[in-house]
């Protein structure tokens, strides 16, 4: 192999190593620009019926779900489940006040938008 040979054939792969990166990148930004698009669309949606969520104040002090007014479904967020553990274990009565609402085909007062960004 001629000097300049081995050169052409060094810069070349130089060049691949580079498209590759810049197409790997490429994908990378289209998926969370996806994950964001999908985020956007299903946010405080029912997973059932699509319709939005309420947000609903339980009895318990600062423990909130997510309902919806139209299938009644109930929605918990991350960490939302061992608080209802704790609340079944707990006094009954704050249990069965908490179930109540589960129950309750009635409209809850609703707490808040269901636009947002945290989560
Ligand atoms: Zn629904």
């Amino acid at each position: 192999m001629k000097p300049n040979a081995a050169e052409d054939e060094y810069f070349a792969r130089e060049q691949a190593r580079k498209r590759e990166k810049m197409a790997r990148e490429e994908a990378e930004r289209r998926a969370r620009e996806e994950a964001e698009a999908l985020k956007k669309l299903h946010w405080m949606h029912c997973p059932k019926c699509g319709r939005d969520l309420e947000r609903v104040t339980t009895p318990l002090k600062g423990f909130q779900v997510d309902r919806c007014p139209s299938c009644h479904g109930i929605w918990f967020d991350k960490g939302e489940v061992e608080i209802l553990k704790k609340v079944i274990e707990g006094p009954k009565g704050m249990a069965e006040s908490v179930f109540a609402l589960f129950r309750s085909k009635k409209k809850a007062a609703p707490t808040g938008g269901t636009s947002g960004g945290k989560k």
